[in-house]
């Protein structure tokens, strides 16, 4: 539902890329991108106990941010109270780094569960956080999508990596204590 109401209101070419190639793709990419170890590329920005914070890479707007469990789970129903608690905590820091450093003037923020609600990865439960600005229906068309994305993504993960890691350290979502020196 939320992913089918900001397609109609963003015009986001790239992601005719990812919607050509989805039905192609086999694994889970929240199983295997977390694995990987090599966050920056990833463009996951965050780890916590039970997931993790990841820029979407096809995203329907700057700073399109994903907060994801790391265990493989369709349903709000799957989850713990502990992961639950954990992953509303972690939108609410990455709705504040939002707001701290790009300013928007509102925000989508939400789950599509099953594919028919409109999930790209109907089986690996993701919050989506997609921040709006007034007028944003034209924002990035002028410039050439598939060339200038992958620059604008990497700025984007520049800006918001250390931000986050500050405010999510400040709270309840911080390293443990162990790691803090
Ligand atoms: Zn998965």
């Amino acid at each position: 539902m939320i992913a089918k109401m900001i397609r109609n209101i963003l015009w986001a070419p790239w992601r005719l890329e990812y919607v050509t190639k989805a039905d192609k793709v086999t694994g889970c990419i929240f199983c295997e991108k977390p694995a990987q170890q090599n966050d920056r590329e990833n463009l996951i920005l965050y780890r916590f106990k039970t997931g993790f914070v990841i820029m979407n890479a096809f995203p329907y707007n700057n700073g399109h941010l994903m907060v994801v469990p790391y265990r493989h789970k369709p349903r709000l129903s799957d989850l713990t109270e502990e992961e639950l608690r954990d992953l509303i905590m972690a939108t609410q820091t990455c709705e504040k780094v939002l707001t701290e450093q790009m300013h928007p003037h509102g925000f989508n923020i939400g789950l599509n569960l099953g594919r028919c609600a409109g999930a790209g990865i109907d089986d690996h439960l993701h919050i989506h956080i997609v921040p709006r600005w007034d007028g944003d229906t034209s924002f990035l068309p002028v410039l050439s999508a598939t060339k200038v994305l992958p620059e604008l993504l990497s700025q984007t993960y520049e800006k918001l990596l250390i931000p986050l890691q500050r405010l999510m350290a400040e709270g309840s979502l911080g390293p443990p204590e162990r790691d803090k020196d």
